[in-house]
């Protein structure tokens, strides 16, 4: 018969002398901490606590107290999350006087704060979790982000992930535990509006003349800077950038992939280098015109994939 695992005292921040509740974490971790703050974090401590607790047991009878709902006169609070849940969640339930907040540093941070916040209807942490999903640290995973989104039915911050994960192709889908959360439905949903974005992307460049427009603007805004004895100029002889074949090669065949990207690849970085190779001048703006560009294909096709009326519409 296995022996059940003594409990240990968590260390700081959750050993202050003054606290007045115990939280016994699955693990059989301690951590100390204050009715008060947890009350005001959270509706669902505020009401247990507000029952009628049992009393600790006289000292007398209490030689050993470490197996009862008591210990070291203070009541013990089961919950069923690991120690490292509870210490990012409770974490946050204390003041900075005692303890910098723990920071949500990774997507299991993030997810395990929503996970307790949503259990105990602790609404502004639920804010701040939410917050940081939709963070920029967050995004180079949209996927991953996508998916705690939908797992715990955060709309806003899938559709931000979305967004993201137009950037990048959906061919290389990532190992991930989080992915365990998600339902086929919404990943083929956001499959699907995938495809569609894409071909959208493609049928922009392939039937309303946005290329020629473009070349059309780049040969007007882009001058020539000089020329010189060992710089050939930045356009060719038919005032065409040099760089733009280069562009329309690589970067339009791509925007069916990941038709949200600001394409400036480091192929295309290496191309327009030996292009320009004798002229760091014109180097440089070859590669301004090409990121402004970019941005501009970026924000056309956003605006052409909503004139076909596409979306996304997820089952929650
Ligand atoms: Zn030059």
């Amino acid at each position: 018969m296995s022996t059940p695992t003594e409990p240990v005292d968590a260390a700081f921040p959750f050993n202050h002398p003054k606290a007045d509740v115990i939280i016994r974490s699955s693990d059989q971790v301690d951590l100390r901490m204050f009715r008060l703050l947890l009350s005001l974090a959270s509706p669902v401590f505020e009401t247990t606590f507000a029952l009628p607790q049992p009393q600790p047991p006289s000292p007398i009878h209490s030689a050993s107290d470490s197996n009862s709902d008591f210990k070291d006169g203070l009541l013990v609070v089961h919950l069923s999350e690991d120690s490292k849940t509870l210490r990012v969640f409770l974490g946050h339930c204390l003041p900075v006087t005692i303890a910098n907040k723990p920071e949500l540093k990774t997507l299991e941070d993030v997810a395990a704060m929503l996970e307790l916040s949503t259990k105990y209807e602790a609404q502004e942490l639920e804010k701040k979790a939410r917050k940081a999903l939709a963070g920029p640290q967050f995004m180079e995973a949209p996927l991953r982000v996508f998916a705690v989104a939908c797992r715990f039915g955060l709309k806003p911050e899938a559709m931000a992930a979305v967004q993201y994960a137009l950037c990048e192709p959906l061919t290389d889908i990532p190992d991930v535990k989080e992915m365990e959360f998600i339902s086929a439905r919404d990943f083929g949903r956001l499959q699907n509006y995938h495809t569609r974005y894409g071909a959208a992307a493609q049928a922009l460049l392939e039937s309303t003349g946005w290329l020629d427009r473009a070349r059309r603007l780049v040969v007007r805004d882009y001058h020539e800077v000089h020329t010189g004895s060992v710089c050939k100029g930045y356009k060719d002889d038919a005032g065409i950038p040099r760089w733009w074949n280069a562009y329309v090669e690589d970067a339009i065949p791509r925007v069916q992939v990941t038709p949200c990207k600001v394409i400036l690849s480091e192929k295309l970085k290496r191309t327009v280098n030996e292009i320009y190779a004798p002229c760091r001048s014109c180097e440089y703006m070859a590669l301004e015109a090409i990121q402004q560009l970019s941005c501009g294909l970026q924000t056309a096709v956003g605006v052409f994939a909503k004139t076909l009326q596409i979306k996304l519409d997820l089952g929650f």
